[in-house]
């Protein structure tokens, strides 16, 4: 089954976080071999994702998903903005 780049979006937090079923992890890691766009966003949503580790190890604040979703938006469109 052949993923697009929206489907590995919706998956992106669940593949760091490592909360993916393994027939998911496959297809986002087959898909990020061969997409420039995917493996952009993904590095940034690490970075993120590191960034904000740094401050809050044990507890992620607030509305954290709604920021992180409203950041990768705005990867998204930097990085392919005819996607969107
Ligand atoms: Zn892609």
């Amino acid at each position: 089954m052949v993923i697009d780049c929206k489907h590995v979006w919706e998956h992106i937090s669940g593949y760091l976080d490592g909360t993916l079923a393994p027939e998911q992890l496959e297809q986002v890691q087959k898909h990020l071999e061969h997409c420039e766009i995917c493996s952009a966003i993904l590095d940034s949503t690490r970075n993120i994702l590191i960034l904000t580790a740094d401050d809050r190890v044990f507890e992620l604040p607030l509305g954290f998903s709604e920021r992180l979703h409203a950041r990768l938006d705005d990867e998204i469109k930097r990085i392919s903005p005819e996607v969107t």
